[in-house]
C-alpha cells in the first residue's frame, strides 16, 4: 500500500522522465530499470543534471546524477547511505585537487594506488559503501599527501 507522500512522489517521477526504461543502469538494490529523469523529483530543483531513478522510487530511494552536459550516469545507483558515504569523501577527497596541491587525474592515481584499485575503478561515484569507508580512512590517516609524492 501507498501512503500519500509516495503516492505523489512516484507522480513526480512519471510526470519528469526524460528517457523511460530500458536505457539505463538496473538498480543493484531491487532490481528494477531505471529511468532518466529531471533533477527536480530528487533535488527539488530542476536546475541541476538529469538523473537515473530506480522505477521502484521511492520505496526504493536509489539514484545517481549525471555528468554535466550528458545522459551519462555520473558513477553507479546509490541508496541514501552510499550517497550520503560518497559526499563524505568528496568532501574529503576534493580539496586535495581542488586548491591545486595536484591535478584532479593525479589525485585518483594516487588514490587508486593507496586503495590498491585500477586507476578506472578509482572513482568515488563507482564506490560501495566498504571502499568509502577505506578512502576516508586512507586519507584521515594522512596516508594520501604522504604517499610517494613525486
Ligand atoms: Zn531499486
Amino acid at each position: 500500500m501507498q501512503n500519500e507522500q509516495e503516492k505523489k512522489l512516484s507522480k513526480l517521477l512519471e510526470d519528469n522522465v526524460i528517457r523511460s526504461a530500458g536505457y539505463g543502469p538496473i538498480c543493484p538494490y531491487c532490481g528494477s530499470v531505471s529511468v532518466l529523469c529531471h533533477s527536480i523529483v530528487v533535488y527539488d530543483d530542476a536546475k541541476y543534471p538529469p538523473v537515473w531513478i530506480c522505477t521502484n522510487y521511492p520505496k526504493c530511494n536509489t539514484y545517481v546524477g549525471c555528468r554535466e552536459d550528458t545522459y551519462a550516469p555520473h558513477g553507479t545507483l546509490a541508496n541514501e547511505g552510499l550517497r550520503k558515504i560518497r559526499r563524505k569523501v568528496h568532501q574529503a577527497f576534493d580539496p586535495f585537487w581542488k586548491k591545486k596541491k595536484m591535478t584532479r587525474g593525479a589525485a585518483y592515481e594516487r588514490l587508486a594506488k593507496l586503495m590498491d584499485l585500477p586507476t578506472k575503478q578509482a572513482h568515488i561515484g563507482l564506490f560501495d559503501m566498504a571502499q568509502c569507508k577505506q578512502a576516508i580512512e586512507i586519507i584521515n590517516a594522512g596516508k594520501f599527501l604522504d604517499s610517494g609524492t613525486t
